[in-house]
């Protein structure tokens, strides 16, 4: 291979100037016959690392993947700018089956696409033992790790890999691994020496911010009127809270789409579809919706409900602006998440020591999001990133807007004993009404009104309680004991600071964070608002892209990204030398879609009579 050649390919068939990060390394690194692991977030590019090996490798490259509803778009795109490739999953029918495998025999593919459990199945191992396979893709490779957030049976049988395929090169990617998850990886799979490629994990686009929850709908409203015509995945927990939501912001006039595991197959297939091919779709979904998601041009993704831990919220969140434009990660959390979710810890079935793994990711989530440091500093700091900035982003709500701390010393001591004294059985809903003399019918029928700590806590709003319950909670010096109803639990930490020996500063919750968020988020957009007769372009161009792309019944991205026609926009190419100056214009492309585009450009750069006379 000469070494300019992944370069070529790149400029030719994708239609991009340059190489980003490591890209080029881990191209050379496989063709070289090397195992290799890649940590790359989620928009960074990890697809041509396997890709462009393909094309210039002799022989027929196997992609794994978990992601069926990925592999059919993910297989269109690779169409589109002209490369052979296929997918071998439980959606084929028999004879579209029959078709790849011979395609694949005849050696006219370069890619394969194939679910893991179909992999090593005894059909699939013959046809490889005839076919020349030059490369082994392992995407999503996390999915072998039970460390990791995501789990996979099927996954595990991947590490007779190597035993197949004794010679060819292995590549393992995902976008979320820390340590732990990477050791395991390499063991799983058995990659052999294997050259690592870690990338950090940052998002710099994303901005990411979180509040308190006091009124969900009314703040995601405030929020969504950021993202108007956008389209954004909203998460909850549960289905009621899916359907209530979804039809709610219908009403408010928004396009909502509910997704969860309870609705029709037909149904949820219909509203992941509307979601890739029509602009400003809102789904709401529990987190059922979103693996295989591969949509450039989410502006948005809002949790109204605590994520399990962090590997999932930054995947989740990782869902946004793949194609590198601004985009929110906007959070609610509130004390009843966090009861909630520790209460699906305790109950769920799984071991013990992997409750406790998943107690401890809970408590690591719940003090990321009370934060008083930069937002995104705190993140890359969980994934152990090595390439972390050591200064504040400036591009989060942390930075944007410090919270003003106050030292909550006293009434956490407050807080504590009050916990102590009611028995260490109640709720937070209980133990405030203690502090704040409430004499009510169950404070009378515990004779709670007893207590020294009785009316302790009058100086403070119910509200302001809650915050300082909801921090105590999230930095484990308040424990929910779900042996015991959900009662709140002294924990050792409690111990320093009933003995005033830690200072406690806490984040006030602000009453006024809704419009303070809406501004915020509007200058991290500033750069995205085009001028009018850019805008009127764009509409065009956009227009023409929609039919375009259901001519070919594919995701308008599929024929050219937003971030494609911004550049379009901006520099306006008169011609076909000067179109394929822009990024995502590749050979193919050019052929199919340049003439159009070019005439919805020119009727834009007409001169105007008044230039003429
Ligand atoms: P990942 O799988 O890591 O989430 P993708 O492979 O889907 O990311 O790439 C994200 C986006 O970046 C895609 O639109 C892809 O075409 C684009 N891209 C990848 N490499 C480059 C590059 N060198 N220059 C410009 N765009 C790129
Ligand atoms: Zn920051």
């Amino acid at each position: 291979m000469r070494k300019d050649e992944p370069l070529r390919v790149l400029q030719q068939v994708y239609g991009y100037k340059e190489f980003r990060g490591q890209q080029a390394a881990i191209i050379n690194a496989v063709c070289a016959g090397q195992d290799t692991l890649v940590i790359m977030p989620t928009g960074g590019g990890k697809s041509v690392c396997y890709q462009i090996p393909a094309l210039l490798l002799e022989g027929l490259a196997i992609v794994v993947s978990p992601l069926i509803a990925l592999m059919r778009d993910q297989v269109e795109a690779l169409n589109q700018v002209g490369v052979s490739a296929a997918y071998l999953n439980s959606t084929l029918t028999r004879a579209a089956q029959q078709d790849v495998e011979d395609r694949a025999r005849r050696g006219e593919l370069d890619l394969l696409y194939i679910a893991p459990e179909r992999l090593l199945q005894s059909d699939t191992l013959a046809l490889f033992s005839r076919v020349r396979v030059c490369l082994v893709a392992i995407d999503e490779a996390h999915c072998v790790s039970a460390w990791g957030h995501d789990f996979r049976q099927d996954y595990l049988a991947l590490n007779q890999l190597r035993s197949v395929f004794p010679d060819t090169p292995r590549l393992a990617l995902t976008a979320t691994a820390d340590q732990r998850t990477q050791a395991d990886i390499v063991d799983k799979l058995d990659l052999n020496a294997p050259q690592r490629f870690t990338h950090g994990f940052d998002r710099p686009n994303i901005y990411y911010s979180v509040q308190a929850k006091s009124n969900a709908k009314k703040q995601l409203l405030s929020f969504l009127r950021t993202h108007n015509g956008d389209s954004g995945i909203v998460y909850c927990l549960s289905r009621r809270s899916v359907e209530s939501i979804a039809s709610w912001l219908c009403q408010q006039g928004y396009v909502a789409l509910p997704y969860h595991a309870g609705l029709d197959t037909a149904v949820r297939q219909d509203h992941q579809d509307r979601f890739l091919r029509e602009d400003g779709v809102i789904v709401v979904a529990t987190i059922a919706f979103g693996m295989g998601i591969d949509k450039p041009d989410v502006r948005f993704v809002a949790h109204l409900d605590l994520p399990k831990n962090m590997e999932a919220y930054y995947q989740e969140t990782g869902r946004a602006g793949r194609d590198g434009l601004p985009a929110d990660a906007w959070m609610l959390y509130g004390l009843q998440d966090v009861v909630r979710l520790s209460r699906m810890v305790d109950e769920s079935s799984a071991a013990m020591a992997q409750k406790q793994i998943e107690r401890s990711k809970l408590t690591r989530l719940l003090a990321w999001c009370e934060v008083t440091t930069c937002r995104r500093q705190a993140l890359l700091a969980y994934f152990d990133d090595p390439t972390a900035a050591q200064t504040p982003c400036g591009h989060c709500d942390v930075c944007v807007h410090p919270p003003a701390t106050w030292d909550a010393t006293e009434p956490a001591q407050k807080a504590l004993s009050c916990v102590y004294r009611t028995g260490q059985r109640f709720g937070a809903g209980h133990v405030i009404d203690v502090l704040r003399g409430q004499l009510n019918d169950k404070v009378e029928k515990f004779a709670h009104q007893a207590l020294s700590t009785f009316g302790i806590g009058r100086d403070l709003s119910e509200r302001q309680w809650r915050s300082v319950f909801r921090q105590l909670l999230a930095r484990g010096f308040l424990q929910a004991d779900h042996q015991r109803f959900g009662g709140l639990v002294l924990t050792p930490e409690s111990k320093a600071i009933l003995r005033g020996e830690t200072k406690l500063m806490l984040r006030p919750d602000a009453d006024k964070v809704d419009a303070e968020q809406v501004k915020a988020t509007r200058t991290t957009r500033s750069d995205y608002v085009l001028p009018l007769e850019d805008e009127d372009l764009m509409q065009d161009l956009k227009a023409l892209r929609g039919q375009l792309a259901s001519a070919a019944n594919v995701p308008p991205y599929v024929v050219f990204h937003d971030a494609t026609l911004l550049g379009i926009v901006e520099h306006r190419p008169r011609n076909a030398d000067e179109l394929l100056e822009i990024s995502g214009v590749g050979q193919a492309k050019l052929k199919k879609y340049g003439e159009d585009f070019l005439a919805v450009v020119r009727t834009h750069t007409m001169t105007t009579p008044a230039e003429q006379s």
